[in-house]
């Protein structure tokens, strides 16, 4: 747990430290159709941004979401999420489910 600490200290930090970065959006995205809603992100998440999304995605799973206004892009889910590709360190709103 104390690496993804850190990571979250280190983040926050560049954030604060950068006048380039305040104010960018630099959300990451849960792709709807690739999670499998295992939602090991869900409790990493060091600022509580991640919600399950409504219904069923194509898989027939619980899916998961990200709030883009709250996420602070440490990256911790994408560290933790077992399935590859179900998380991007992009902000990509085309590929969540409305
Ligand atoms: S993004 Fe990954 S860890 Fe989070 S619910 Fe989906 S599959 Fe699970
Ligand atoms: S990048 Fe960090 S803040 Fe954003 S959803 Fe993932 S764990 Fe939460």
């Amino acid at each position: 747990m104390a690496a993804p600490l850190l990571d979250v200290v280190l983040v926050v930090h560049r954030k604060i430290s950068n006048p380039y970065l305040l104010g960018k959006s630099m959300a990451y995205t849960i792709v709807s159709n690739i999670c499998e809603g295992i939602a090991e992100c869900v409790p990493a998440c060091p600022v509580a941004c991640i919600e399950q999304g409504r219904g069923a995605n194509e898989k027939g799973t619980i899916w998961f979401k990200i709030d883009p206004t709250t996420c602070i892009d440490c990256g911790v889910c994408l560290q933790v999420c077992p399935v590859q590709g179900a998380i991007l360190p992009q902000e990509r709103p085309e590929l969540v489910i409305n």
